[in-house]
């Protein structure tokens, strides 16, 4: 062999969520008949009057490379939606559109940690925060947060582990993978540490459209409205919000210096988002919402069909997950115990053995830092909502 594979690649850890996606449309290909609770995406096919947006952006040849921190008109639409819904004023300087949030996510990370600087991940964690860190040649440093409390901060988990290596902060409200919503008052606490010890606060937003009790706060937003003064770096999606995942489109908003060197890695890497996405991310932006709301309510009824489900569930508990598509029940009574002569060890043990016996994909909960869950994206229709979760009942009965 004349090559090695970079040490970069051997640190990090594959995406869970996509693997498992990826599982299930393997699966789907053979003609297996498999229920897919994987992946957090719309099942709603991208409102016509965004895809007729791309369309025409094609037979109008709008189809070359656009401004590297994406075009004008749409950076524009962004600070209108920045300022009509999230009560900030932004402009066009100040925001980079990426490749999808996740790439908004990588390009700040990339901007702002050094070698060997740390990085505040709260657990359970998206998979990838502490990815983007490594990859980034930093440091994650887990905070617990408080099953009981929505997954906020447990903030005295936060202050032992407080080092002057410490350079960001990543928070993600409401969650992906527990649905928390936190409350103004932890966000504000945070961004006060933030501030105190001069961290970047990167805040995933990427749900903030997808929340079913209390409010969405932008941590920006109460930033500037209680005078913190802490640096904030918000990053959001178009797939949530508007069944756009396959697009790739996505965006952040903060201190210009920081967009500017997000912006430089991005054009060394991907030189600009989709044009054509663009075009359809400001029809997205700018056209009826009415769409998101009945997207909403959709969900917002998956929801409470998988929570009665879950609730009958033997040995399984499972909090009211207030934002996003996901519910994250916890099974760690069943960790421990046999199925088929074999001991179930983790969280990954049983979500193989949920898919090996009954063809149902979830994530396992140790892929997100927290054993003894697994994460069910209700992003279905309820059809397969009731037939996955009557699969799992059968599956769980027989681990003794
Ligand atoms: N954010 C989604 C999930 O967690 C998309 C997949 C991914 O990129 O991780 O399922």
């Amino acid at each position: 062999m004349s090559y090695s594979i970079s040490k970069r690649v051997k640190k990090i850890l594959p995406s869970f969520t996509l693997q498992m996606a990826t599982k299930a449309a393997e699966m789907r290909s053979q003609g297996i008949d498999v229920i897919n609770f994987s992946v957090g995406e719309p099942d709603f096919n991208t409102p016509p009057h965004i895809i007729n947006a791309a369309k025409k952006a094609m037979d109008d040849g709008f189809t070359k490379y656009t401004a590297g921190p994406g075009m004008i008109e749409f950076r524009e639409a962004i600070c209108e939606k920045l300022s009509r819904e999230n009560a900030l004023d932004y402009s066009p300087t100040e925001i980079l559109v990426s490749n999808g949030e996740k790439h908004s996510l990588f390009n700040a990370c990339q901007a702002l940690i050094n070698p060997g600087d740390e990085v505040v991940v709260f657990s359970p964690y998206w998979v990838s925060f502490p990815e983007f860190v490594k990859l980034s040649d930093g440091f994650p440093v887990i905070v617990k947060t408080d099953s009981e409390n929505n997954f906020e901060p447990d903030f005295k988990d936060l202050k032992k582990k407080i080092s002057p290596k410490i350079k960001c902060v990543i928070i993600n409200s409401p969650s992906n993978p527990t649905g928390g919503v936190w409350r103004p008052e932890s966000i504000s606490r945070l961004l006060k540490i933030a501030k105190k010890f001069n961290w970047v606060v990167i805040s995933d937003e990427c749900y903030e459209r997808l929340v079913y009790e209390g409010e969405f706060f932008s941590a920006e937003k109460l930033n500037r409205s209680e005078k913190i003064g802490a640096s904030v770096v918000s990053c959001f999606s178009l797939s949530k919000t508007y069944a756009m995942t396959g697009w790739r489109i996505g965006y952040a908003s903060g201190p210009e210096e920081i967009i500017k060197a997000m912006a430089k890695i991005q054009g060394q890497a991907t030189s600009c988002a989709n044009s054509i996405s663009q075009k359809a991310g400001i029809v997205a932006l700018t056209g009826d919402q009415e769409c998101v709301q009945k997207m909403r309510g959709k969900f917002l009824e998956r929801r409470n069909h998988m929570l009665l489900l879950l609730d009958k569930l033997n040995n399984v508990t499972c909090d009211k997950p207030k934002g996003a598509f996901y519910a994250f029940p916890n099974l760690n009574k069943y960790i421990g115990k046999r199925v088929n002569k074999k001991i179930i060890k983790d969280t990954f043990d049983i979500s193989d053995y949920i898919l090996e016996s009954t063809k149902v994909v979830t994530v396992p909960g140790d892929g997100f830092g927290a054993p003894g869950y697994i994460r069910l994206s209700y992003a279905t229709n309820k059809k397969n909502i009731s037939e996955g979760i009557s699969r799992i009942k059968l599956a769980l009965d027989n681990i003794k």
